[in-house]
């Protein structure tokens, strides 16, 4: 078995009524037998249709989550859900840490941190987003940025089996731009280094999945390079035929 599964996450931000269950139905019919051995999928909806998407994936070895989540248990937090509330949904992952998260509501790598270790607390795994501005790019400072955000968010045990971490350049994400092949394999081999580094043997199986501007086009170069994983995808998870197309590259 290969040390690290590749995983295709989509994350439909806030996209999606009921009746968009019919295009995880298309998923599912899509992801076969030839593609479930080779690929992972997961769709991320918003937080009102996990409990019906758990529902309609039942049995289809589609995961279902998250998009974020309160790092505490249960309380007042209005508008909030919790890791356990997610899970009791029958959701499986939880994506924290989101560059729309950080930017959007100044969330900062400590609640990033807190929020998975809140995932590993309910058993979910957490997908950990990083990833530099255009600004700090074109300052060459992607790297110590990097760094920073894996040092202040990467909770301590974590295992192959609690997280999945995605690069997901904040300028690449919705912009249609991407970074050039070598940028990527760049960051992620130096993501991968840290990992050996702080988690040893079991670094190795934590997954670094790319996000920013996947789209069946440019999945194929993108999916190839070494040390990316898999893929965290927004706009084009939204229609099965994209999503299925990009998990297929595999
Ligand atoms: C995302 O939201 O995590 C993302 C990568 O979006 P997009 O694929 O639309 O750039």
């Amino acid at each position: 078995m290969a040390l690290r599964t590749p995983l295709v996450v989509g994350n439909w931000k806030m996209n999606g009524l009921k009746a968009s269950a019919a295009e995880l139905g298309r998923m599912i019919e899509g992801y076969g037998p030839e593609l479930r051995w080779k690929v992972q999928m997961a769709v991320c909806p918003p937080a009102t249709l996990i409990q019906t998407f758990c529902v309609v994936a039942l049995g289809s070895r589609i995961w279902i989550g998250a998009q974020d989540c309160n790092a505490q248990q249960s309380g007042a937090f209005t508008g909030d859900i919790s890791a356990e509330m997610i899970a009791d949904c029958g959701g499986g992952l939880v994506i924290v840490g989101h560059s729309e998260r950080r930017t959007i509501y100044a969330e900062t790598d400590a609640e990033a941190r807190a929020k998975a270790e809140a995932a590993r607390r309910a058993g979910l795994v957490a997908v950990l987003c990083i990833g530099e501005t255009e600004a700090e790019r074109l300052d060459g400072r992607a790297i110590a940025v990097i760094d920073s955000q894996l040092s202040g968010s990467v909770p301590d045990g974590a295992t192959g089996s609690n997280l999945v971490l995605a690069y997901e350049p904040v300028w690449a994400i919705g912009s249609g731009r991407t970074p050039t092949t070598a940028e990527i394999a760049e960051v992620h081999g130096h993501i991968r280094k840290w990992l050996d580094r702080r988690f040893g043997k079991e670094g190795e199986r934590i997954r670094i999945l790319y996000g920013g501007s996947v789209k069946p086009a440019n999945a194929v170069e993108i999916l190839a390079i070494d040390n990316v994983d898999g893929a965290l995808v927004g706009g084009a998870s939204l229609k099965a035929a994209d999503f299925l197309a990009i998990a297929a590259t595999y």
